[in-house]
């Protein structure tokens, strides 16, 4: 079915209400945490206590101007920086109003991050009972000496903790942040972070590599020789392992570094752990970011608000939306997100919904230019559709520029 979706103007703001004809994942950034990890390069600042009230009255005006009752919420995700060092009732008061303003499906996933370490019994409870149904957890690592290395606030045996608090209060649905490749890490260390991790039994795991990111004290550690990462070669076998362990005890590998439990027929709540929101991301489906720096795709149009904090706080108060950039997407560019996107997962892009959407096939897309990659073991065509192999996976940005160049 073609995805037709249209953004409508309400109001004295140009495109500020937000309506289409399919439900949309709504995404709130909270950009505060309790102190800066080592690695972190995200829109999050250590403390800033002072400006929760500020902030959240400015979350408030945003979530008026952009949300309007015709809209239909599929997913809510509530990450950061750490969403639970806002006091909770101000968590749950911004729950409240999504669900007055606009109408939050009854299935719908609402997803919160949140720290194991700083969270406590009590404000898990009282997320769960305001609605919040799925978890995710920055753990990081299974090994306490890698945690401090990437100055991580909590220990291994915190995780433990909160994860078990989490099941007692109510939360069936839990998601564990895990990095590899860190720095001085084995393809042993790794192996037993994943046993350690599946061990405490969450419906969902994400493992990505580290990233060392310019301008971050760990890359200045790494620069100074004080710190050394595992060879290219050590971190592809850890991320060759997730895909060969992971299965084996029950998960199942849905997208590059996303795995989720397949939910047994006679126990599980729910019938599918993948998760929904990060889904409309690579599905290439609208959704809408609310708070300091987060995008908004809907219908063709993207924008980004401003990360400046202080320029997206004068913004909303004297009336405006606090958009920093915003393009239309062309046609071309559209395919190739959608196909790149799409790539990420490990069924591939869905060969009729791309067809519904741009009128033309993947095949008249891409042309001969899979042939290449086809036979040389990196991509798979099944059902249809195109799907990286696990060797694709590895060198997965050459595979995409051989394939999209063209279109971008
Ligand atoms: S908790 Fe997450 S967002 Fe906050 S500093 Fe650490 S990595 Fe960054």
């Amino acid at each position: 079915m073609r995805q037709t979706v249209q953004v409508e103007n309400f109001g004295t703001n140009t495109r500020a209400g937000v309506r289409t004809i399919k439900p949309l994942a709504l995404y709130i950034h909270i950009p505060f945490c309790q102190r800066k990890c080592l690695y972190c390069d995200f829109i999050s600042f250590p403390g800033g206590r002072e400006r929760f009230p500020a902030y959240l009255q400015a979350l408030g005006l945003e979530l008026g101007q952009r949300l309007k009752a015709e809209l239909e919420i599929a997913s809510i995700y509530i990450g950061g920086g750490t969403p639970t060092v806002l006091p909770t009732e101000a968590l749950t008061e911004l729950l409240k109003k999504i669900k007055a303003a606009a109408q939050v499906l009854p299935n719908a996933e609402i997803t919160i991050e949140a720290n194991p370490g700083s969270v406590t019994k009590e404000q898990l409870a009282l997320l769960f009972q305001a609605g919040v149904n799925r978890l995710s957890l920055g753990a990081q690592s299974g090994k306490d000496r890698f945690l401090k290395k990437l100055g991580r606030g909590h220990t291994t045996r915190q995780v433990e903790t909160t994860f078990a608090t989490a099941r007692k209060v109510g939360f069936s649905n839990i998601n564990l942040d895990l990095i590899f490749g860190l720095p001085e890490e084995t393809i042993v260390d790794w192996t037993e972070t994943l046993k350690w991790a599946t061990a405490l039994g969450p419906e969902h795991l994400s493992c990505y590599g580290l990233q060392v990111e310019e301008g971050t004290p760990l890359a200045k550690m790494l620069n100074e020789g004080r710190i050394s990462l595992p060879s290219e070669d050590e971190v592809s076998a850890m991320f060759l392992l997730n895909a060969e362990l992971l299965p084996s005890v029950g998960y199942r590998h849905y997208e590059i570094s996303n795995f989720a439990k397949i939910p047994s027929k006679s126990n599980d709540r729910f019938s599918d752990y993948r998760c929904r929101h990060n889904l409309f991301y690579w599905q290439y489906a609208d959704y809408l970011g609310l708070g300091l720096a987060a995008y908004s795709s809907v219908a063709g149009r993207r924008w980004g608000n401003l990360s400046d904090l202080n320029l997206y706080l004068n913004a909303l108060r004297s009336g405006k939306l606090p958009v920093a950039v915003e393009e239309m997407i062309s046609p071309a560019k559209g395919m190739a997100e959608m196909i790149m996107l799409g790539l990420r997962l490990i069924d591939g892009p869905d060969p009729t919904v791309f067809k519904a959407r741009w009128g033309v096939s993947l095949d008249e897309v891409l042309g001969s230019r899979v042939e290449p990659l086809l036979t040389g073991g990196f991509l798979l065509k099944k059902q249809g559709t195109y799907c990286l192999t696990p060797r694709g996976m590895l060198v997965s940005n050459q595979v995409l520029t051989e394939l999209l160049n063209p279109l971008l």
